[in-house]
């Protein structure tokens, strides 16, 4: 017979468990869906971890009364999300999540979807946080052996520039060993407005951090943005652009991008796939009032 106390008792292991585990991070069953396909193009989201964004890293001219709706007891559902392309028999990555070491789960999907770490040719990064390139390596040596890396100048020249300057920087000691794992397939920095692959050009989207990109992909007269860190909390940022998170670098020139990317993204009907929105982490972006609204991929 049920009884609360029989069903804490056999709870209480669980219960246990749960609390141990870093409240931003939730245990998960591994999340891959495609969602965009354009001539031989197929994209197809990797959610590394899900995780929650507190309503106390954002900052901007919106009082907390304002910003309260958007939250849910002070958090906001989101995510950390790879995006796998495959196109003309080549695999791509954009980013690589937080890797093992923060319970990421991008090389068990990878391997779900019939890809191993060796078959990865590419991997594209928006920028060098530790959430987008803690996948490239697994106690300190290369987990993807054939995989070429592409990075901006600027966002490449400004960590290493930290690395050096400042070494107690974890990130940047990161980006310093990550580089030096990768050598010569670290390939020569890309400049915005360049072509990486068939139908993939770099764009600017500057702000976040000094050399932050994002991706133009297209294919048969189909489009899709992969907008890395422009968006950190949906529908927060979304509605009130002007929110911008802790961790952006340039706040001022964080929130300018976004209004112009979620302008552009609305204007011209084109789906945007972002890092940290919640799985499936991507939708299309609509005019609203003074702001924009998400309308999620179902
Ligand atoms: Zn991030």
């Amino acid at each position: 017979m049920f009884s609360l106390r029989t069903f804490l008792s056999h709870n209480a292991v669980a219960f246990l468990a749960c609390a141990l585990i870093p409240s931003f991070v939730f245990a998960q069953e591994p999340m891959s869906r495609e969602i965009w396909k354009a001539g031989d193009m197929s994209v197809t989201t990797i959610q590394d971890v899900s995780n929650e964004m507190a309503a106390s890293i954002f900052k901007g001219p919106a009082s907390e009364k304002e910003k309260e709706r958007y939250f849910t007891d002070g958090k906001a559902k989101a995510g950390v999300n790879v995006f796998l392309l495959r196109a003309g028999g080549k695999v791509v990555l954009f980013d690589t999540g937080n890797g093992a070491r923060s319970q990421g789960k991008t090389l068990e999907q990878l391997g779900g979807l019939g890809v191993k770490p060796e078959d990865v040719d590419f991997v594209l990064l928006t920028h060098l946080h530790t959430d987008h390139i803690g996948g490239l390596l697994r106690e300190g040596q290369r987990v993807f052996p054939k995989a070429k890396l592409m990075i901006s100048k600027p966002e490449l020249e400004s960590w290493m520039a930290l690395a050096e300057k400042d070494p107690s920087n974890g990130n940047a000691a990161l980006v310093k060993t990550t580089v030096a794992a990768y050598g010569a397939d670290i390939l020569p920095p890309f400049s915005f407005g360049d072509t990486l692959q068939p139908g993939v050009v770099a764009l600017d989207a500057i702000g976040h951090t000094p050399g932050h990109t994002m991706f133009q992909l297209t294919a048969d007269g189909k489009s899709l943005l992969i907008i890395g860190d422009l968006i950190h909390a949906t529908p927060l940022q979304f509605a009130l652009p002007d929110e911008y998170a802790v961790y952006d670098m340039d706040p001022p020139q964080a929130v300018s991008t976004r209004k112009r990317v979620l302008e552009l993204a609305a204007q011209k009907k084109i789906p945007i796939a972002g890092m940290h929105l919640p799985f499936v982490g991507a939708g299309m972006v609509e005019k609203d009032g003074k702001g924009w609204k998400f309308e999620r991929m179902k």
